[in-house]
C-alpha cells in the first residue's frame, strides 16, 4: 500500500507559491520555512491530509503577524492590567513612537552639530509638568530607579526603611531583595502597623547612606497604624546631610481628586523629598519608564553613575513619555474618570442588542495604585462560559470573570472599539451554543 506521506507537497514547491513567495518579503526566510515545515510535520503525523497541505500553509502565512503579540480589548475594568501591559498609550505617543523608530536626534543638538544632553525634550516635559524638580533623570523601569537610586546613595553604607513598607509588588518580586542586592545595609525601623519620626532619627547617623519612604501601592494597612510624613522626616534628613528618597510607584504627576490617596510627584517634592521615584506606565498613563525626579545635584549623582548606563532609556521610551506628559489625557487617566452614566449607556446599548443584562460594577485602578478604590461603573452580564471564546477570539476580548459570570466592562475600551466588541460576543455567544463548530 502506498504512504500517503508520500503525496506530502515538497518543500521547495510550497516555497514557490505566490503567496509564500510575497510573504518571504516581509518575513525571514528561515520563517517562512520553518511555517512550511510545521505544516508538513502535521501531515506526516496524519494531523491534516496531503492534500491540505498547501491551504493549511497559505492560511499559516496569512495569518503570521509581525509580532505575535496580540492586541486585546480590556474589558475588565481594571485599568493598569499588569498583564496586557499596564498603561496603553494615547494616539499622541503612539504616533511618537513611530517619529522615533528610525535615526532621531535623541543626543544631538541639529543646530550646532554638538552632542547634546540624551533625551532633553522628554526632561523638559517632565520638569514642566513637576515644577518642583529640579532635575529628572529617565530610565528603564521603577524598579531600575530605585536600584540605581540605592545604589549611588546607599551602597556599602545603612539604608533607612520603615518595615511596614518593606513590600511586595507583584509576582514575588519583593522591594527588600531588590534593595539588598545593591549592597545597601536595609536598617528597618518602627513595626509593621506603626512607625514614628523618633524611630527614624534614632537610626539616622554617620553609617546611613539614605532614608527611603516606599508607598505601599497595592494594599492599605488600616486600623492602629502611624508613619512619619515626608514632611516630619525632611528636617532630620536635612540636619543630618542624608538624601531622604520617596519611592510613589504610581506615577502621578500632580493630585488627583478621584484617587486621594494617592502620591505625587510634585507634591511629595514640595513636602519635603529629595528625589522622588515613579514608573511611567502606571496612573502617568505613558511608557515602561523609571522616573527620577528632585536635587539637582542627586539627580548628577545618579546620572554620572556606571549603573546609570545600564539602565538607561531608549528613544523610543523617551519619545513615547515626552508625548504623554504634553498631549492631554492619556487612555489611563480617562478609564480612571470616565462618567459613570456614560459608561451605563454604553453598557445598556451593548446589552439590548445581546439581549444580555446590565449590572452595576466597580473597575479598578490596578497595576499598584489606588488599592481599595471603587471605580463606580455598569458591564453587561453573560454566562461564564462566554469567558473562554471570548479570550480566544479576533479581537480578543478579554472579560471579568466573577460569581458564575462573565462581565464585560467597557470602562477601558475606546467608545470607537463599542462595535468590535458586540460583533466578538456575538461570535463569542455562538459558539458557546454550537461547541463543535471551529
Ligand atoms: C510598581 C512599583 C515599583 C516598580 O516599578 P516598575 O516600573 O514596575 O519597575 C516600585 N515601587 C513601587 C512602590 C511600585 O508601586
Amino acid at each position: 500500500m502506498d504512504d500517503p506521506r508520500r503525496d506530502i507537497p515538497r518543500t521547495d514547491r510550497l516555497l514557490a507559491l505566490p503567496a509564500v513567495r510575497a510573504a518571504a518579503a516581509s518575513l525571514s526566510a528561515r520563517v517562512v520555512r520553518d511555517l512550511v515545515r510545521a505544516v508538513q510535520d502535521r501531515a506526516r503525523r496524519g494531523e491534516i491530509a496531503p492534500s491540505a497541505v498547501e491551504s493549511e500553509v497559505l492560511a499559516a502565512v496569512a495569518g503570521r503577524s509581525r509580532s505575535s503579540l496580540r492586541p486585546v480589548l480590556n474589558a475588565t475594568g481594571i485599568v493598569v492590567h499588569t498583564n496586557l501591559g499596564r498603561a496603553p498609550l494615547s494616539a499622541a505617543a503612539r504616533a511618537a513612537l513611530a517619529d522615533a523608530a528610525g535615526y532621531v536626534d535623541v543626543e544631538l543638538d541639529l543646530a550646532t552639530g554638538a552632542r547634546s544632553r540624551r533625551g532633553a525634550a522628554a526632561r523638559a516635559a517632565l520638569l514642566a509638568a513637576c515644577p518642583a524638580a529640579e532635575d529628572v533623570l529617565v530610565v528603564n523601569n521603577g524598579a531600575a530607579a530605585l536600584v540605581l537610586a540605592a545604589t549611588a546613595l546607599s551602597a556599602g553604607a545603612e539604608l533607612v526603611v520603615g518595615r511596614g513598607e518593606l513590600i511586595e509588588i507583584g509576582a514575588g518580586f519583593r522591594l527588600p531583595d531588590l534593595l539588598t542586592s545593591t549592597g545597601a545595609h536595609l536598617r528597618e525601623v518602627g513595626t509593621t502597623n506603626r512607625t514614628h519620626l523618633a524611630d527614624y532619627t534614632a537610626a539616622i547617623g554617620p553609617g546611613t547612606g539614605c532614608v527611603l519612604k516606599i508607598h505601599p501601592s497595592n494594599f492599605r494597612i488600616t486600623g492602629f497604624t502611624a508613619e512619619a510624613t515626608l514632611g516630619e522626616l525632611s528636617g532630620p534628613c536635612r540636619e543630618a546631610g542624608i538624601p531622604l528618597l520617596a519611592d510613589l510607584g504610581s506615577g502621578l504627576l500632580a493630585p488627583d481628586p478621584v484617587l486621594p490617596d494617592e502620591p505625587d510627584l510634585d507634591s511629595a517634592l514640595r513636602a519635603g523629598a529629595d528625589l522622588v521615584i515613579a514608573s511611567g506606565d502606571k496612573l502617568l498613563g505613558g511608557p515602561q519608564a523609571g522616573i527620577i525626579a528632585g536635587r539637582a545635584d542627586l539627580v548628577a549623582r545618579l546620572a554620572r553613575h556606571p549603573l546609570a548606563r545600564a539602565v538607561r532609556a531608549d528613544k523610543l521610551t523617551l519619545a513615547a513619555l515626552e508625548a504623554t506628559v504634553t498631549a492631554g489625557r492619556p487612555p489611563v487617566t480617562a478609564a480612571i474618570h470616565a462618567d459613570p452614566a456614560a459608561l451605563r449607556e454604553r453598557a445598556e446599548r451593548l446589552a439590548t442588542a445581546l439581549d444580555a443584562a446590565v449590572v452595576a460594577h466597580d473597575g479598578r485602578v490596578g497595576g499598584g495604585g489606588g488599592p481599595g478604590v471603587p471605580l463606580p461603573g455598569w458591564a453587561v452580564a453573560l454566562p461564564e462560559a462566554a469567558a473562554a471564546p471570548l479570550r480566544t477570539g479576533d479581537p480578543a476580548v478579554l472579560s471579568r470573570v466573577h460569581d458564575g459570570r462573565c462581565l464585560v466592562d467597557l470602562r477601558c475600551i475606546p467608545p470607537a472599539e463599542d462595535d468590535r466588541v458586540l460583533a466578538a460576543v456575538r461570535t463569542a455567544l455562538a459558539r458557546i451554543a454550537r461547541p463543535e463548530a471551529p
